[in-house]
């Protein structure tokens, strides 16, 4: 397939023409990756079943898998979605745009492709204004997961979509790096009480100024896909039964007394390199939660490219729900190996 890359970085005339160009696309069926504020999408008609197919097709994902449907406006909500549309709506109202997915029984209209055969629907309005002029000139929903081959780390930078997608798909917008940098907060708003289904930046305390309770975060959260105790047939987020964000380079994290974790480090490091092994470190600032997150997957790519035989990483403190949303990417990356120290 031919890929279009355009780069949409500063909205001028050239962009906002390109942009133009990609939503009709969208609108007849082709597919786009564009920029958001969390990390890259791989957007399709979320309406149109055979488009939201080639979005499966072009990731290499497994379609049991759903999709996010992406808005411009508050307004598509109620014909995507029903349910507890007062409590959608004042969060959307609060958080919208902005890095909140809310899941909710779906209308008739959204295609079973798009939501893997569930009879909810994920909804989210993105903040970057390149992706929400996409979406309003594409006069559609969009459905989007993350614009990275099934199973790599989410890309964060327009050459990251390059790398994974030319060539697949019709249209590569590119713009700045993304300023989240890691995927949006989900929030399945099915049940009596909300819950967190995926964790974000977007924290359970700031959604708890809306709900006016803090929600929990699903349990299959913390557990281990596969594991015994993670054993769950039916997780409610299905991505959570994948394994994700992997780099290709075995990934192992170090947790504890900061000095210790360092020092664990570099014993381990200088023992891999005495074997011939090279060694990516990532360490990040403590508490820089932001900083982190806007770098987790670009340096995981980064040692993808380099060729690193081994990733060692420090620990974040998780106790922070920021910190906890960066944990829950980094156990992933590292198929749960840590080691306390
Ligand atoms: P991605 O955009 O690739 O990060 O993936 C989208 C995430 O949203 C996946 O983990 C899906 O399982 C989740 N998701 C999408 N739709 C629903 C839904 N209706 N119910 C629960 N989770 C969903
Ligand atoms: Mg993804």
């Amino acid at each position: 397939m031919r890929t279009q890359v355009y780069d949409v970085a500063e909205l001028n005339e050239e962009a906002l023409r390109n942009i133009d160009v990609a939503g009709k696309i969208l609108a007849e069926g082709g597919l786009v990756a564009f920029p958001t504020e969390t990390v890259y999408g791989l957007g399709a008609n979320a309406m149109n079943p055979a488009a939201a197919a080639d979005i499966y097709l072009a990731k290499g994902r497994p379609s049991d898998n759903p999709l996010i449907v992406h808005i411009a406006d508050i307004s598509q909500l109620e014909k995507l979605a029903s349910g507890q549309m007062e409590v959608a709506l004042a969060l959307a109202e609060a958080f919208w745009p902005g890095p909140l997915t809310m899941i909710l029984p779906k209308q008739k209209c959204v295609p079973d492709v798009t939501t893997g055969g569930l009879n909810t629907v994920a909804v989210r309005m993105p903040q970057d204004a390149a992706a929400l002029e996409l979406i309003r000139r594409a006069g559609v929903p969009v459905a989007a997961p993350s614009a990275n081959l099934s199973g790599r780390p989410s890309p964060t930078a327009g050459a990251h979509v390059i790398q994974d997608l030319f060539g697949r798909v019709d249209v590569i917008l590119t713009g700045n790096d993304c300023r989240i940098g890691i995927e949006s907060t989900i929030l399945d708003l099915t049940g009596e009480k909300a819950v967190v289904l995926r964790p974000g930046l977007l924290t359970p305390e700031e959604l708890g100024t809306v709900l006016g309770y803090i929600p929990e975060i699903d349990p299959g959260i913390l557990k281990k896909p596969g594991s015994e105790e993670g054993q769950n047939p039916a997780p409610r987020a299905p991505g959570m039964k994948y394994k994700h964000y992997a780099p290709k380079a075995p990934m192992e994290i170090f947790s504890g007394d900061p000095r210790r974790v360092r020092q664990a480090i570099a014993d381990k490091k200088a023992a891999a390199e005495a074997e011939g092994k090279a060694v990516g470190v990532i360490l990040f600032e403590e508490n820089a939660f932001e900083r982190a997150a806007h770098d987790l997957f670009a340096r995981l790519r980064d040692m993808d490219d380099r060729g690193v035989d081994l990733i060692l990483a420090g620990a974040v403190n998780d106790r922070d729900s920021r910190g906890f949303a960066l944990m829950n990417r980094m156990l992933k990356s590292a198929g749960y190996r840590i080691t306390h120290v």
